[in-house]
């Protein structure tokens, strides 16, 4: 599908996404530069996607009629949201490429499946995930094995960001743990001793092309992302090309066509590397991938975009060393909750500084309301800016 051709009816090439927030807005700028139309299916009237793209289609993710209709305006259609039912893609799928399939997407959302993956492909892989066990009767929670806790309790599914989760010492916690969780299916896992985590973005097209990106260092704050490093240096590098090939073999084995993310903890296992340990995957592009738009020569939205259409896939070259810092709500609340505009002046004078904010309107502690990438000429002025954006930012 090229990007300024037109079908049949002369209507022009136009790519769709399935979700609204923060990710499809980006990628609606990535398709949109290259001469696509686009088109957002996403059932609020103001979200950051659906207030940039041609067509905003305001229905529930799984409407028929929105369905149909995204079906009908789009040559080829992606997900930005992890969430949307796979249902929705597998209807899709009938008549249009979808990329991610609802069969990977499906995978994904559902920690016991992800989890049964990882396993199943550790052969090509080489990495395995944390120890867990999954719990969906009150049998199972009796016969979890004493040595997974301390855990962390995680809802199977729709759990992001921290939420969905419970740390938890004792049988007892857990016990307690679950049915505040609701009773629902859920995985426990081992709580292991992280020294990093970390993050590799890969992109395969139909024609099974893999690129990918080098692995970029995650700092998370409570449960959510904080800072990301991404610069030569930030990981062992020995480390990094075992994460980097275990994410192109994950790929791979799952037959991915699209952006694909997948996470890991560093562990201390006394090794010359320390211990890689796969922890989740994303099949859509990441919030750790954001610096890939300032500090590469193509986004991981650039290569959503030229996978999803069939364009042959560039192998992304960094340029710039960068660190990105994620733009909580909590930058716009003084310390005593109340609202106040942050000082962009005194952020946009620093250099290097590349602000993304994401149109939303109402800030609320723990959302995601933009990005700030950091790049420039090494790593210890990028290191530099990035301290002192964060000071006047904090
Ligand atoms: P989410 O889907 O919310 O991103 P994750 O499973 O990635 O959920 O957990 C969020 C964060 O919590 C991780 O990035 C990590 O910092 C911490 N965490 C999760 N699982 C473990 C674990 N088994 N041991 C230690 N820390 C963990
Ligand atoms: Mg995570």
């Amino acid at each position: 599908i090229f990007p300024g051709s037109t079908d049949a009816a002369g209507r022009p090439a136009t790519l769709g996404v399935l979700g609204g927030g923060q990710l499809g807005r980006m990628f609606v700028h990535a398709a949109q530069r290259l001469g696509y139309f686009t088109a957002v299916l996403e059932p609020d009237a103001h979200s950051p996607a659906g207030l940039v793209s041609h067509h905003h289609i305001q229905t529930a993710y799984d409407d028929p009629t929105g369905l149909a209709q995204l079906a009908d305006l789009c040559q080829a259609i992606t997900t930005e949201f992890e969430n949307v039912p796979a249902d929705a893609l597998r209807t899709l799928a009938q008549s249009r490429p979808v990329a991610p399939g609802a069969a990977v997407v499906a995978i994904a959302q559902d920690r016991r499946e992800e989890k049964a993956h990882f396993t199943a492909c550790a052969d090509v892989s080489r990495v395995t995930c944390a120890p867990y066990a999954v719990l969906e009767t009150p049998e199972q929670l009796r016969a979890v094995p004493a040595d997974l806790l301390p855990g962390i309790l995680k809802t199977a599914r729709m759990g992001y960001d921290g939420k969905g989760q419970v740390r938890v010492k004792t049988t007892d916690e857990l016990a307690a743990a679950w049915t505040e969780l609701g009773g629902v299916a859920c995985v426990l896992e081992k709580m292991l001793p992280l020294t990093a985590e970390c993050s590799v973005l890969v992109a395969r097209g139909w024609d099974g092309q893999v690129v990918s990106f080098a692995p970029q260092r995650n700092v998370h704050e409570g449960g959510i992302l904080a800072v990301t490093h991404a610069y030569d240096g930030a990981l062992p590098s020995a480390l990094a090309d075992r994460a980097r090939a275990a994410a192109v073999a994950i790929a791979r084995h799952l037959s991915y066509v699209g952006v694909l993310c997948v996470e890991f903890f560093v562990v201390d296992d006394g090794s010359e590397f320390g211990g890689l340990v796969v922890n989740e995957m994303a099949p859509r592009p990441h919030n750790s991938g954001h610096y890939t738009i300032d500090a590469c020569d193509a986004s991981q939205f650039d290569l959503q975009v030229h996978a999803m259409a069939g364009l042959p896939l560039p192998q992304p070259r960094q340029h710039s060393p960068a660190i990105m810092l994620n733009l909580l709500g909590d930058v716009w609340l003084n310390a005593g909750g109340q609202l106040r505009e942050p000082d962009w002046a005194a952020v946009l004078r620093l250099p290097g500084t590349h602000l993304h904010l994401y149109g939303k309107v109402e800030a609320r502690a723990g959302r995601k309301m933009g990005h700030l990438t950091i790049t420039g000429p090494d790593v210890s002025s990028v290191r530099a800016v990035a301290q002192r954006a964060a000071e006047v930012l904090g």
